[in-house]
């Protein structure tokens, strides 16, 4: 995900691909004007081309610029920032739980409560202005993940829901326990990404009409390539 909050620009887990598509994007993203790269965690898909990115943002190390915001596992145990990357930085915030607010630019971000998954994995409440945005990344669910969102109270809810409804014992919100987030954290736009194929066959679209339906929120099933003006989609939910 790539942020635009004002004149501050900040990429949230770049997954593989992520530099191909910034790049190749029209007009295209410049890693070079970016002023923060976020991990929620360290996994690939979420952080298979942090390095990389670090190098585009930093010009392969010859100017030193910009903020990491990691897990500390992310940076020291297996990391998946390699080592010689996070010299190329010019801050390293290592994300804790609850921890923050972190700095970037005119933009906040605190550390969500500790995620149930295999590694370390914090969510990020954004602040910028009057304009609140939670990311929710991978995990299990909890009644205290939905107390910490509901806390935040965000305008914008952007959620990962890899899973429809199934048996499996996975570190990953259900599409009925991510609708039970929605509905305690109650954000006027909820954006829905990450789904596994389970997900995709439901129809994501229809599923966030649902949401729509019943709890008179805006809501959005992510595709590659969306781009949301969040500004925009807030304003058109009433109070
Ligand atoms: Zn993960
Ligand atoms: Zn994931």
């Amino acid at each position: 995900m790539w942020f635009r909050f004002g004149e501050t620009q900040i990429h949230v887990d770049p997954g593989p691909g992520a530099l191909v598509r910034a790049l190749s994007s029209v007009p295209p993203f410049n890693p070079r004007e970016l002023d923060a790269i976020a991990l929620s965690h360290k996994h690939l898909d979420h952080a298979g081309d942090v390095t990389a990115m670090i190098e585009a943002m930093t010009s392969g190390g010859f100017r030193k610029r910009g903020v990491l915001l990691a897990p500390e596992d992310a940076l020291t145990h297996e990391p998946t920032v390699l080592p010689y990357a996070q010299e190329f930085v010019e801050r390293i915030d290592v994300v804790t739980e609850r921890g923050g607010p972190y700095r970037i630019g005119d933009v906040d971000v605190r550390a969500s409560i500790r995620h149930v998954h295999a590694v370390e994995t914090y969510g990020m409440h954004f602040t910028h202005g009057d304009l609140r945005v939670s990311y929710l990344p991978c995990g299990r669910y909890f009644q205290g993940l939905v107390d910490d969102y509901a806390q935040a109270r965000p305008d914008v809810l952007i959620i990962n829901v890899l899973r429809f409804r199934d048996s499996m014992d996975v570190d990953h919100l259900t599409w009925d326990q991510a609708r039970a987030v929605i509905e305690g954290v109650r954000p006027r736009v909820a954006i829905l990404q990450h789904f596994g194929t389970k997900m995709l066959e439901a129809d994501p679209r229809a599923l966030a009409q649902s949401l729509e339906d019943d709890f008179g929120i805006r809501a959005i099933a992510a595709r590659d390539n969306l781009e949301v003006d969040l500004n925009t989609e807030v304003a058109s939910v009433g109070v």
